[in-house]
Protein backbone atom coordinates (compact mmCIF):
# COMPACT_ATOMS: atom_id res chain seq x y z
CA UNK A 1 0.00 0.00 0.00
CA UNK A 2 1.38 3.77 -1.00
CA UNK A 3 1.82 6.49 1.59
CA UNK A 4 -1.86 7.81 1.98
CA UNK A 5 -3.48 10.72 4.26
CA UNK A 6 -5.02 9.24 7.58
CA UNK A 7 -8.60 9.08 6.04
CA UNK A 8 -7.45 7.99 2.95
CA UNK A 9 -5.47 5.06 5.27
CA UNK A 10 -8.76 4.48 7.29
CA UNK A 11 -11.19 3.90 4.68
CA UNK A 12 -8.54 1.20 2.42
CA UNK A 13 -8.77 -0.47 6.18
CA UNK A 14 -12.53 0.27 6.75
CA UNK A 15 -13.11 -0.99 2.92
CA UNK A 16 -10.55 -4.18 3.31
CA UNK A 17 -11.82 -5.58 6.11
CA UNK A 18 -15.33 -4.70 4.77
CA UNK A 19 -14.44 -7.18 1.45
CA UNK A 20 -12.33 -9.57 3.43
CA UNK A 21 -13.40 -10.93 6.49
CA UNK A 22 -15.57 -13.67 6.64
CA UNK A 23 -18.95 -13.92 8.30
CA UNK A 24 -18.18 -17.01 10.10
CA UNK A 25 -15.62 -15.18 12.25
CA UNK A 26 -17.72 -12.46 13.22
CA UNK A 27 -18.75 -12.98 16.70
CA UNK A 28 -21.75 -10.55 15.96
CA UNK A 29 -23.62 -12.35 13.40
CA UNK A 30 -25.51 -15.53 13.39
CA UNK A 31 -23.20 -17.35 10.71
CA UNK A 32 -20.61 -17.62 12.70
CA UNK A 33 -18.85 -20.50 14.55
CA UNK A 34 -16.11 -21.05 16.89
CA UNK A 35 -12.61 -21.24 14.70
CA UNK A 36 -10.38 -23.75 13.77
CA UNK A 37 -6.61 -22.52 14.74
CA UNK A 38 -5.85 -23.17 10.94
CA UNK A 39 -8.64 -20.74 9.58
CA UNK A 40 -7.05 -18.45 12.19
CA UNK A 41 -3.58 -18.82 10.67
CA UNK A 42 -5.21 -18.24 7.43
CA UNK A 43 -6.88 -15.08 8.41
CA UNK A 44 -3.87 -13.85 10.38
CA UNK A 45 -1.60 -14.29 6.91
CA UNK A 46 -4.24 -12.66 4.90
CA UNK A 47 -3.72 -9.64 7.00
CA UNK A 48 -0.63 -9.10 6.92
CA UNK A 49 -0.40 -9.59 2.99
CA UNK A 50 -2.76 -6.60 3.15
CA UNK A 51 -0.49 -4.56 5.00
CA UNK A 52 -2.66 -4.75 8.53
CA UNK A 53 0.29 -6.87 10.44
CA UNK A 54 3.37 -5.94 11.68
CA UNK A 55 2.00 -2.75 10.27
CA UNK A 56 4.92 -0.29 11.99
CA UNK A 57 7.32 -2.71 11.59
CA UNK A 58 10.88 -2.54 9.39
CA UNK A 59 10.05 -3.41 6.37
CA UNK A 60 13.68 -5.12 6.39
CA UNK A 61 11.83 -7.84 8.68
CA UNK A 62 8.45 -8.10 7.22
CA UNK A 63 6.47 -5.21 8.20
CA UNK A 64 4.45 -2.49 6.58
CA UNK A 65 7.34 0.70 7.66
CA UNK A 66 4.21 2.36 8.71
CA UNK A 67 4.03 4.83 11.81
CA UNK A 68 2.15 3.88 14.90
CA UNK A 69 -0.10 6.82 14.22
CA UNK A 70 -1.29 4.30 11.28
CA UNK A 71 -1.27 1.17 13.67
CA UNK A 72 -3.27 2.87 16.04
CA UNK A 73 -5.83 3.47 12.56
CA UNK A 74 -5.74 0.37 11.78
CA UNK A 75 -6.40 -0.83 15.31
CA UNK A 76 -9.56 1.47 15.54
CA UNK A 77 -10.97 0.33 12.53
CA UNK A 78 -10.29 -3.68 13.59
CA UNK A 79 -11.32 -2.96 16.92
CA UNK A 80 -14.72 -1.90 15.41
CA UNK A 81 -15.07 -5.11 13.97
CA UNK A 82 -16.13 -8.10 15.72
CA UNK A 83 -13.33 -10.66 14.23
CA UNK A 84 -11.17 -12.81 16.31
CA UNK A 85 -8.36 -11.97 18.74
CA UNK A 86 -5.09 -13.28 17.14
CA UNK A 87 -3.57 -16.67 17.95
CA UNK A 88 -0.02 -14.81 17.93
CA UNK A 89 -0.39 -11.80 19.94
CA UNK A 90 2.67 -12.69 21.98
CA UNK A 91 5.12 -12.86 18.79
CA UNK A 92 3.39 -9.85 16.91
CA UNK A 93 3.06 -7.69 20.31
CA UNK A 94 5.45 -9.06 23.19
CA UNK A 95 8.18 -10.98 21.39
CA UNK A 96 8.06 -8.97 18.26
CA UNK A 97 8.90 -5.36 19.78
CA UNK A 98 11.24 -7.03 22.22
CA UNK A 99 13.62 -8.41 19.81
CA UNK A 100 13.36 -5.30 17.75
CA UNK A 101 14.52 -3.74 21.18
CA UNK A 102 17.09 -6.18 22.60
CA UNK A 103 17.27 -9.04 19.28
CA UNK A 104 20.98 -9.42 17.22
CA UNK A 105 20.28 -9.12 13.52
CA UNK A 106 20.86 -12.35 13.24
CA UNK A 107 17.21 -12.55 15.68
CA UNK A 108 15.82 -9.67 13.79
CA UNK A 109 16.12 -11.79 10.54
CA UNK A 110 15.20 -15.12 11.53
CA UNK A 111 12.30 -14.45 13.94
CA UNK A 112 10.13 -11.28 12.61
CA UNK A 113 9.34 -12.47 9.37
CA UNK A 114 8.64 -15.64 10.65
CA UNK A 115 6.03 -13.70 13.64
CA UNK A 116 4.28 -12.12 10.97
CA UNK A 117 3.47 -14.55 8.37
CA UNK A 118 2.31 -17.13 11.37
CA UNK A 119 5.13 -19.17 10.44
CA UNK A 120 6.13 -19.32 14.23
CA UNK A 121 3.49 -18.83 16.93
CA UNK A 122 5.01 -17.67 20.45
CA UNK A 123 4.04 -18.11 23.91
CA UNK A 124 4.76 -16.11 26.77
CA UNK A 125 6.89 -18.33 29.25
CA UNK A 126 7.69 -15.39 32.24
CA UNK A 127 4.72 -17.07 35.05
CA UNK A 128 5.56 -20.06 37.72
CA UNK A 129 3.69 -21.78 40.17
CA UNK A 130 5.82 -19.80 42.63
CA UNK A 131 6.24 -16.47 41.36
CA UNK A 132 3.46 -14.43 39.82
CA UNK A 133 3.14 -11.27 40.40
CA UNK A 134 6.12 -11.49 42.62
CA UNK A 135 8.13 -12.77 38.96
CA UNK A 136 11.59 -12.08 40.57
CA UNK A 137 11.19 -15.00 42.62
CA UNK A 138 11.54 -17.06 39.14
CA UNK A 139 13.30 -20.73 40.06
CA UNK A 140 13.55 -21.85 36.54
CA UNK A 141 17.48 -21.93 35.80
CA UNK A 142 19.26 -21.54 32.43
CA UNK A 143 23.02 -22.72 33.13
CA UNK A 144 25.96 -22.24 30.48
CA UNK A 145 27.01 -25.28 29.44
CA UNK A 146 29.52 -25.10 26.67
CA UNK A 147 28.85 -22.84 23.76
CA UNK A 148 24.82 -23.54 25.04
CA UNK A 149 22.76 -23.33 27.59
CA UNK A 150 20.82 -25.50 29.68
CA UNK A 151 17.05 -24.89 31.10
CA UNK A 152 15.77 -26.59 34.05
CA UNK A 153 12.30 -25.47 35.69
CA UNK A 154 8.35 -25.72 35.14
CA UNK A 155 6.22 -22.59 34.03
CA UNK A 156 2.36 -21.89 34.33
CA UNK A 157 -0.60 -20.33 32.85
CA UNK A 158 1.55 -20.19 29.46
CA UNK A 159 -1.63 -18.95 27.05
CA UNK A 160 -1.69 -21.18 23.85
CA UNK A 161 1.82 -23.18 24.71
CA UNK A 162 0.50 -26.30 23.16
CA UNK A 163 0.08 -24.70 19.65
CA UNK A 164 3.11 -22.18 19.99
CA UNK A 165 6.25 -23.10 18.17
CA UNK A 166 9.04 -20.84 20.35
CA UNK A 167 8.47 -19.69 24.25
CA UNK A 168 9.60 -16.11 25.14
CA UNK A 169 11.34 -17.77 28.72
CA UNK A 170 12.34 -15.33 31.62
CA UNK A 171 14.58 -17.71 33.31
CA UNK A 172 17.25 -17.57 35.91
CA UNK A 173 21.02 -17.37 35.33
CA UNK A 174 22.31 -16.19 38.83
CA UNK A 175 21.40 -17.05 42.31
CA UNK A 176 17.92 -16.86 43.25
CA UNK A 177 18.45 -14.82 46.41
CA UNK A 178 19.80 -11.97 43.43
CA UNK A 179 16.19 -11.64 42.76
CA UNK A 180 15.75 -9.06 39.97
CA UNK A 181 20.02 -9.44 38.65
CA UNK A 182 20.73 -12.89 37.04
CA UNK A 183 17.86 -12.85 34.93
CA UNK A 184 17.79 -13.74 30.90
CA UNK A 185 15.62 -13.87 28.23
CA UNK A 186 15.69 -16.73 25.50
CA UNK A 187 13.86 -17.33 22.44
CA UNK A 188 12.93 -21.31 23.36
CA UNK A 189 12.03 -24.13 20.53
CA UNK A 190 9.09 -25.92 22.16
CA UNK A 191 10.03 -28.82 19.42
CA UNK A 192 13.23 -29.13 21.62
CA UNK A 193 13.87 -32.41 23.72
CA UNK A 194 13.38 -32.25 27.08
CA UNK A 195 9.70 -29.78 27.02
CA UNK A 196 7.01 -31.02 27.89
CA UNK A 197 3.25 -29.02 27.70
CA UNK A 198 0.65 -29.97 29.05
CA UNK A 199 -3.13 -28.16 28.87
CA UNK A 200 -5.08 -27.00 31.55
CA UNK A 201 -8.99 -26.58 31.07
CA UNK A 202 -10.27 -23.42 32.45
CA UNK A 203 -14.18 -22.53 32.90
CA UNK A 204 -14.81 -21.15 29.97
CA UNK A 205 -14.17 -25.00 28.43
CA UNK A 206 -11.26 -23.48 26.54
CA UNK A 207 -8.26 -25.35 27.18
CA UNK A 208 -5.38 -22.65 25.96
CA UNK A 209 -3.71 -21.98 29.74
CA UNK A 210 -0.70 -24.85 29.91
CA UNK A 211 1.99 -26.21 32.03
CA UNK A 212 5.57 -26.04 30.57
CA UNK A 213 8.06 -28.59 31.83
CA UNK A 214 11.95 -27.58 31.17
CA UNK A 215 14.00 -30.43 31.58
CA UNK A 216 17.31 -30.63 30.54
CA UNK A 217 16.54 -28.59 27.44
CA UNK A 218 19.08 -27.11 25.60
CA UNK A 219 19.30 -23.68 23.85
CA UNK A 220 21.36 -22.20 21.48
CA UNK A 221 23.14 -19.26 22.34
CA UNK A 222 22.01 -17.90 18.81
CA UNK A 223 18.42 -17.63 21.13
CA UNK A 224 19.39 -15.88 24.09
CA UNK A 225 17.86 -12.43 23.28
CA UNK A 226 19.46 -9.91 25.10
CA UNK A 227 22.74 -9.95 27.36
CA UNK A 228 22.63 -12.39 30.53
CA UNK A 229 21.99 -10.04 32.58
CA UNK A 230 19.44 -8.05 30.71
CA UNK A 231 16.46 -10.36 31.25
CA UNK A 232 14.69 -8.19 33.54
CA UNK A 233 14.85 -5.22 32.04
CA UNK A 234 14.31 -6.64 29.23
CA UNK A 235 10.88 -8.53 31.12
CA UNK A 236 9.77 -5.02 32.61
CA UNK A 237 10.05 -3.77 28.78
CA UNK A 238 8.07 -6.79 27.72
CA UNK A 239 5.11 -6.19 30.27
CA UNK A 240 5.60 -2.13 30.11
CA UNK A 241 4.18 -2.93 26.00
CA UNK A 242 1.99 -5.43 27.19
CA UNK A 243 0.02 -3.00 29.28
CA UNK A 244 0.34 0.08 27.08
CA UNK A 245 -0.08 -0.65 23.63
CA UNK A 246 -0.92 -4.66 23.20
CA UNK A 247 -4.29 -4.98 21.39
CA UNK A 248 -4.57 -1.38 20.81
CA UNK A 249 -7.70 -1.95 19.47
CA UNK A 250 -9.23 -3.17 22.96
CA UNK A 251 -11.08 0.15 23.82
CA UNK A 252 -13.06 0.03 19.74
CA UNK A 253 -13.82 -3.74 20.37
CA UNK A 254 -15.23 -2.80 23.74
CA UNK A 255 -17.75 -0.12 21.77
CA UNK A 256 -18.78 -2.70 19.26
CA UNK A 257 -19.42 -4.79 22.09
CA UNK A 258 -21.92 -1.77 23.83
CA UNK A 259 -23.67 -1.12 20.53
CA UNK A 260 -24.40 -5.33 19.69
CA UNK A 261 -25.32 -5.50 23.12
CA UNK A 262 -27.63 -2.49 22.69
CA UNK A 263 -29.04 -3.44 19.29
CA UNK A 264 -29.84 -7.07 20.10
CA UNK A 265 -31.63 -5.86 22.93
CA UNK A 266 -33.91 -3.51 20.84
CA UNK A 267 -35.10 -6.65 18.90
CA UNK A 268 -37.01 -8.36 21.97
CA UNK A 269 -39.80 -5.99 23.91
CA UNK A 270 -38.50 -7.29 27.37
CA UNK A 271 -34.99 -6.38 26.56
CA UNK A 272 -36.16 -2.87 25.23
CA UNK A 273 -38.10 -2.29 27.96
CA UNK A 274 -34.73 -2.97 30.34
CA UNK A 275 -32.98 0.19 28.25
CA UNK A 276 -35.51 2.33 28.95
CA UNK A 277 -35.33 1.61 32.79
CA UNK A 278 -33.03 4.28 34.26
CA UNK A 279 -30.84 1.82 36.20
CA UNK A 280 -30.01 -0.12 33.14
CA UNK A 281 -29.62 3.23 31.00
CA UNK A 282 -27.32 5.01 33.80
CA UNK A 283 -25.11 1.66 33.70
CA UNK A 284 -24.45 1.77 30.06
CA UNK A 285 -24.42 5.19 30.11
CA UNK A 286 -21.37 4.28 32.17
CA UNK A 287 -19.96 1.94 30.53
CA UNK A 288 -19.99 4.54 27.10
CA UNK A 289 -17.80 6.87 29.81
CA UNK A 290 -15.63 4.26 30.45
CA UNK A 291 -14.46 3.25 26.54
CA UNK A 292 -14.37 7.20 25.57
CA UNK A 293 -11.76 8.00 28.35
CA UNK A 294 -10.09 4.59 27.27
CA UNK A 295 -9.68 5.43 23.76
CA UNK A 296 -8.44 9.06 25.13
CA UNK A 297 -5.80 7.14 26.93
CA UNK A 298 -4.62 5.27 24.12
CA UNK A 299 -4.41 8.07 21.80
CA UNK A 300 -2.35 10.06 23.92
CA UNK A 301 0.12 7.77 24.45
CA UNK A 302 0.74 6.82 20.82
CA UNK A 303 0.98 10.64 20.42
CA UNK A 304 3.81 10.42 23.37
CA UNK A 305 5.17 7.40 21.82
CA UNK A 306 5.61 8.94 18.23
CA UNK A 307 7.01 12.31 20.20
CA UNK A 308 9.70 9.81 22.22
CA UNK A 309 7.60 11.00 25.22
CA UNK A 310 8.20 8.67 28.32
CA UNK A 311 4.82 7.06 29.30
CA UNK A 312 5.67 5.90 32.53
CA UNK A 313 3.19 4.18 34.67
CA UNK A 314 0.23 5.21 31.75
CA UNK A 315 0.52 1.05 30.88
CA UNK A 316 -0.92 0.45 34.40
CA UNK A 317 -3.31 3.07 33.63
CA UNK A 318 -4.65 1.83 31.03
CA UNK A 319 -4.49 -2.04 32.33
CA UNK A 320 -6.37 -0.95 35.11
CA UNK A 321 -9.10 1.31 33.73
CA UNK A 322 -9.95 -1.13 30.69
CA UNK A 323 -9.71 -4.59 32.41
CA UNK A 324 -12.12 -2.99 35.21
CA UNK A 325 -14.40 -1.26 32.97
CA UNK A 326 -14.47 -4.84 31.05
CA UNK A 327 -15.50 -6.75 33.88
CA UNK A 328 -18.05 -4.18 34.55
CA UNK A 329 -19.52 -4.47 31.46
CA UNK A 330 -19.46 -8.03 30.27
CA UNK A 331 -21.38 -8.84 33.96
CA UNK A 332 -24.27 -6.03 32.76
CA UNK A 333 -24.19 -7.50 29.60
CA UNK A 334 -24.75 -10.42 31.15
CA UNK A 335 -27.34 -9.17 33.61
CA UNK A 336 -29.25 -7.82 30.73
CA UNK A 337 -29.20 -10.37 28.34
CA UNK A 338 -30.37 -12.95 31.07
CA UNK A 339 -33.64 -11.82 31.20
CA UNK A 340 -34.28 -11.89 27.71
CA UNK A 341 -38.04 -13.51 26.73
CA UNK A 342 -38.48 -16.75 25.76
CA UNK A 343 -38.36 -17.97 22.88
CA UNK A 344 -35.06 -16.11 21.88
CA UNK A 345 -35.25 -13.75 19.55
CA UNK A 346 -32.65 -14.77 16.67
CA UNK A 347 -30.81 -11.51 17.86
CA UNK A 348 -30.83 -12.11 21.20
CA UNK A 349 -29.70 -15.72 20.90
CA UNK A 350 -26.28 -14.55 18.92
CA UNK A 351 -25.39 -12.01 21.79
CA UNK A 352 -26.21 -14.53 24.32
CA UNK A 353 -23.48 -16.52 23.20
CA UNK A 354 -21.39 -13.41 22.45
CA UNK A 355 -21.76 -12.11 25.80
CA UNK A 356 -21.42 -15.55 28.01
CA UNK A 357 -18.32 -16.06 26.70
CA UNK A 358 -17.16 -12.48 27.23
CA UNK A 359 -18.64 -12.81 30.80
CA UNK A 360 -16.13 -16.30 31.35
CA UNK A 361 -13.26 -14.25 29.92
CA UNK A 362 -13.21 -11.14 31.56
CA UNK A 363 -12.79 -12.71 34.76
CA UNK A 364 -9.36 -13.37 34.14
CA UNK A 365 -8.85 -9.48 32.27
CA UNK A 366 -8.14 -8.62 36.30
CA UNK A 367 -5.37 -11.17 36.60
CA UNK A 368 -3.69 -11.38 33.34
CA UNK A 369 -0.89 -8.58 32.35
CA UNK A 370 -0.23 -8.46 35.82
CA UNK A 371 -3.53 -7.94 38.57
CA UNK A 372 -5.71 -5.15 39.39
CA UNK A 373 -3.53 -4.74 43.05
CA UNK A 374 -0.30 -4.45 41.32
CA UNK A 375 -1.06 -1.95 38.74
CA UNK A 376 -2.63 -0.05 41.98
CA UNK A 377 0.49 -0.60 44.01
CA UNK A 378 2.59 1.07 40.75
CA UNK A 379 0.42 4.20 40.62
CA UNK A 380 0.68 4.51 44.28
CA UNK A 381 4.40 4.28 44.25
CA UNK A 382 5.73 5.57 41.04
CA UNK A 383 2.84 7.82 40.17
CA UNK A 384 1.39 9.43 43.15
CA UNK A 385 4.81 8.46 44.97
CA UNK A 386 3.14 7.44 48.14
CA UNK A 387 5.07 5.45 51.04
CA UNK A 388 5.91 2.21 50.49
CA UNK A 389 3.19 -0.33 52.62
CA UNK A 390 4.68 -2.12 55.42
C1 LIG B 1 -6.06 -15.66 31.23
C2 LIG B 1 -4.64 -15.63 31.74
C3 LIG B 1 -3.60 -15.76 30.85
C4 LIG B 1 -2.29 -15.76 31.32
N1 LIG B 1 -1.30 -15.96 30.39
C5 LIG B 1 -0.01 -15.98 30.81
C6 LIG B 1 1.03 -16.25 29.88
O1 LIG B 1 0.80 -16.45 28.69
N2 LIG B 1 2.30 -16.30 30.34
C7 LIG B 1 2.61 -16.07 31.65
O2 LIG B 1 3.78 -16.09 31.98
N3 LIG B 1 1.63 -15.87 32.57
C8 LIG B 1 0.33 -15.82 32.18
N4 LIG B 1 -0.67 -15.62 33.10
C9 LIG B 1 -0.34 -15.56 34.52
C10 LIG B 1 -0.48 -14.19 35.12
O3 LIG B 1 0.54 -13.32 34.71
C11 LIG B 1 -0.51 -14.37 36.64
O4 LIG B 1 -1.68 -15.10 36.97
C12 LIG B 1 -0.52 -13.06 37.38
O5 LIG B 1 0.71 -12.41 37.23
C13 LIG B 1 -0.81 -13.25 38.88
O6 LIG B 1 0.06 -14.19 39.41
P1 LIG B 1 -0.49 -15.43 40.28
O7 LIG B 1 -1.59 -16.09 39.51
O8 LIG B 1 0.68 -16.25 40.67
O9 LIG B 1 -1.17 -14.77 41.54
P2 LIG B 1 -0.40 -14.22 42.84
O10 LIG B 1 0.76 -13.38 42.41
O11 LIG B 1 -0.13 -15.32 43.78
O12 LIG B 1 -1.50 -13.26 43.45
C14 LIG B 1 -2.61 -13.75 44.19
C15 LIG B 1 -3.40 -12.56 44.71
O13 LIG B 1 -2.56 -11.76 45.58
C16 LIG B 1 -2.51 -10.43 45.12
N5 LIG B 1 -1.17 -9.87 45.33
C17 LIG B 1 0.01 -10.46 45.03
N6 LIG B 1 1.05 -9.64 45.31
C18 LIG B 1 0.51 -8.50 45.81
C19 LIG B 1 1.04 -7.25 46.29
N7 LIG B 1 2.37 -7.03 46.29
N8 LIG B 1 0.18 -6.31 46.72
C20 LIG B 1 -1.17 -6.52 46.71
N9 LIG B 1 -1.74 -7.68 46.28
C21 LIG B 1 -0.92 -8.65 45.84
C22 LIG B 1 -2.83 -10.50 43.65
O14 LIG B 1 -3.34 -9.26 43.16
C23 LIG B 1 -3.85 -11.62 43.61
O15 LIG B 1 -5.13 -11.12 43.91
C24 LIG B 1 -2.00 -15.61 32.68
C25 LIG B 1 -3.05 -15.47 33.58
C26 LIG B 1 -4.35 -15.48 33.14
C27 LIG B 1 -5.47 -15.37 34.13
Amino acid sequence: MQSLSGDAYRSAVRGWLGENLPAHLRADRASYAAPRLDQLVAWEQALHRAGFAGIAWSRQYGGHGRTLREHLIASQEIGAVAMPESVNSIGKELAGPIIQAIGSEDQKRRFLPAILQMAEIWCQGFSEPEAGSDLAGLRTRAARDGDAWRINGQKIWTSGAARSHRCLLLARTGKLEDRHRGLALFAVPLGSAGVRVNTIKSMDGRESFCEVFFENVEVDEADALGAPDEGWAAAIKVLAIERATNRMYRAWRFENELRHLISACKTDPALEDLLQDGHYAARLGAVFVDIEVLKGHVETTVEDLMGDLPIGARGSLIKLHWSEAHQRFATLAWEILSQASLPLRPAVKVAQRRFNELYLHSRAETIYAGTTEIQLGIIADRVLGLPRGK
